[in-house]
């Protein structure tokens, strides 16, 4: 098999080659890792390969296709997994200096159940540090860069998740979206990123960023494929007590390609910073769902303005206290040069951790102090009830909202890192629908001049994933 076959491969595809006998699941491992071995230098998108754990995998989907056992809905598929997301034996980093040599005693739910499904884990996928960061910038690794255009970032934090499977070298990924870090990057790198809604998917094993926004979700070439993955990883689990115990719908189901008579929400406050550009491709995806029959509306989101500041407070609150766990005792790092306990916590906290994620403990640490829990972080609480209720307003209103990812498509290396506030301002659309816990994901809308993908972002009322899917995989269509 040629390696670059992988990057043609649909779940779907896969099956079929194994069914027919064209490919083994062994042969499909060992192309998918050479691939991304040979990769990898030009993106820096993994952190590490992990040969014997697909090859693993692989035995067992062949084993069970030579006894003619049936094949579970993600036999012989080459998976990257975030490496915020922990693998039982194989290190996990979270991008960080920290945890650099961490390795985890057990496996996250969404790991167990997509290889229950046949699932093949060839490599951890490089992020921000912490999954703090839209540009995969701040990452004890290094950056990764776009594998669209290499002088650009892949966006962030999932960055490295989503340049895997834009790049071909693995077909599904997991990523991880606490403010808009699967879509910004599916946006950037022109795949499917899907941020299911808050609950939908077990964050056991998922590293604490901040715990009521942070969300597993899936990344792929096309929205069939995306919807098999969530319906693999999605469910109760007893493990995370916010799981949802609401059953999934079977999503795959759903794609009838029939979006006639939907009604669809464009809010007013989403363009006004987009880059024209950006905007002129979001009009234009908005005209042809509307030649899809869908019923579009204008609607109105109005405590946008405040989603930036409301959740820069609260995520940062709860990564402070999430993150206090890293002092040198429990886990891998810990500062040499230290003669008292104190001293240990400090320079471990200070050696250990990057600037980017130094910044939020700081900031999070602030706004829960006497005298100011109040002022921020009450006050966060109080916005992000305002916008979880202008979006349930809306629902009352329309099917779905469409509304573009990021104001602007992928920017070059460099051009945000030295001012934070820029960087944090590209998160304004997917925020929101982070805040309230809603499904929301991103689908390629076409190309600027100068080749850069641009997504169309949807978002559904909560547990509407299937809803959701049919919008995106009948726009996929056309
Ligand atoms: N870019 C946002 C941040 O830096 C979102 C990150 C995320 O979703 N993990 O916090």
């Amino acid at each position: 098999m040629n390696a670059n076959t992988i990057s043609t491969l649909t779940v779907d595809g896969i099956r079929a080659g194994l069914r027919g006998r064209e490919f083994s699941a062994r042969e499909l491992a060992e192309a998918a890792l050479a691939h991304a071995e040979a990769q990898n230098p030009k993106t820096n998108a993994y952190i590490l390969l992990s040969p014997e754990r697909a090859l693993h995998a692989a035995d067992r989907v062949d084993a069970a296709l030579s006894h003619g056992e049936e094949l579970g809905p993600l036999a012989g598929v080459p998976v990257a997994v975030k490496d915020v997301i922990v693998t039982k034996g194989l290190r996990t980093t979270c991008g960080s200096k920290i945890l650099a040599d961490y390795i985890p005693p057990y496996d996250a739910t969404a790991v167990i159940r997509l290889e229950a499904a046949g699932g093949m884990i060839i490599g951890k996928t490089n992020c921000d540090e912490f999954a703090m960061g839209s540009s995969n910038e701040n990452s004890a690794f290094g950056p990764v860069r776009n594998p669209v255009a290499l002088d650009r970032v892949p966006g962030g934090s999932s960055g490295g998740s989503a340049a895997v499977v834009a790049q071909g070298t693995a077909v599904l990924s997991l990523g991880s979206d606490t403010g808009g870090s699967i879509r910004q990057p599916a946006s950037f790198c022109g795949i499917i990123g899907v941020t299911p809604t808050y609950g939908r998917v077990s964050r056991y094993g998922l590293v604490a960023f901040a715990s009521s926004l942070d969300h597993i979700g899936p990344f792929a070439r096309n929205v069939r494929d995306a919807a098999t993955l969530l319906e693999v990883i999605a469910g109760h689990d007893l493990l995370d007590s916010t799981s949802a115990p609401a059953p999934v719908e079977p999503y795959s189901a759903a794609l009838t390609g029939d979006i006639r008579g939907l009604k669809l929400g464009v809010p007013r406050e989403y363009l006004k910073d987009a880059t024209g550009e950006t905007a002129a491709l979001i009009a234009q995806a908005i005209d042809r769902l509307k030649s899809l029959g869908a019923d579009v509306r204008e609607i109105s989101l109005p405590a946008t303005d405040y989603a930036i500041a409301c959740y820069y407070i609260i995520a940062t609150a709860e990564a402070s206290s999430n993150l206090a766990r890293y002092d040198g005792v429990r886990y891998t790092f810990r500062s040499g040069s230290s003669d008292t306990l104190t001293d240990m916590f400090q320079n471990t906290r200070g050696e250990g951790f990057g600037a980017e994620v130094k910044r939020r403990i700081m900031l999070g640490t602030y706004v829960l102090s006497h005298g100011y829990y109040d002022a921020y972080y009450l006050k966060a609480q109080k916005v992000r009830a305002l916008i979880a209720a202008d979006f349930k307003k809306a629902f009352a209103e329309v099917d779905a909202i469409v509304a573009p990812v990021s104001p602007f498509p992928a920017f070059k290396l460099g051009e945000k890192t030295s001012d934070p506030m820029e960087m944090y301002l590209s998160d304004i659309y997917t925020i929101t629908g982070s805040l309230a816990g809603i499904p929301c994901m991103s689908v390629p809308c076409g190309k600027t001049q100068d080749g850069l993908p641009v997504g169309l972002q949807i978002l559904c009322n909560h547990f509407d994933e299937a809803r959701m899917f049919r919008i995106a995989d009948a726009f996929e269509r056309m």
